[in-house]
């Protein structure tokens, strides 16, 4: 690790050291279908959807007892409720299928269900597995390019970069960390530099 990463991550540490997922959930699964309903939404909206979806579809087999109009209606306030229904369904039925009902824990076969892409593949492993992986959502993906901790033009390249400065034992938190520092610091449109422990190694500050 060079040390301008050593430098950051420790700080980062320092500031958020519980940090954790703010998306609840008591399996495997609940966490899939979470996260697959958290793209352009907010966790606290999201827990209040599952909180209600959860008391009686909280399994692949349970969920394909509702039609999709039916989930639809649970998960509307979501946003992108249609795409994110049929992603959902179409999880669930690859789980019943091809594992056995089991949500599978190596991120080769979480990639291959319908409807779960990369990001949503890398939190399962690394939350509900205790994997190593870096799932670059919006806040991953803008500080890491702001302090210059790997920057790139999609998440797959600040990914790809994240993987390459860190070590792999710290993936998973330097994820939960990077989220936080998004949430509380580092906004999209204002970030708080003044106030950020992190400017002396912040490309973005400096420019
Ligand atoms: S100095 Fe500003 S841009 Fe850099 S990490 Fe801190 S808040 Fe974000």
């Amino acid at each position: 690790m060079n040390e301008k990463a050593q430098k950051i991550l420790k700080e980062l540490a320092s500031l958020y050291p519980d940090a954790q997922p703010a998306l609840k959930f008591n399996s495997p699964y609940e966490l899939l279908v979470a996260v697959i309903l958290s793209a352009q939404c907010t966790d606290e909206r999201v827990n209040k959807v599952t909180e209600v979806l959860f008391k009686e579809h909280n399994t692949p087999e349970k969920m394909l007892n509702l039609s999709q109009s039916e989930l639809e209606k649970y998960i509307f306030s979501c946003g992108f409720y249609h795409n994110k229904a049929a992603h959902i369904l179409s999880a669930s039925r690859d789980i019943l299928e091809k594992y056995d009902g089991v949500v599978p824990d190596t991120l080769e076969q979480l990639k291959t269900l319908a409807g779960v892409g990369q990001k949503t593949a890398n939190v399962v492993y690394a939350v509900a597995f205790g994997g190593d992986a870096i799932a670059v959502d919006t806040h991953v993906f803008r500080v890491s390019n702001r302090l210059g901790l790997a920057e790139g033009k999609t998440p797959a390249k600040v990914e790809e970069g994240l993987c390459t400065v860190l070590p792999k034992n710290e993936w998973s938190k330097a994820h939960h960390y990077l989220i936080y520092h998004g949430r509380r610091v580092c906004h999209s449109q204002r970030p708080d530099c003044a106030n950020c422990t992190l400017k002396d190694l912040c490309n973005f500050y400096k420019k």
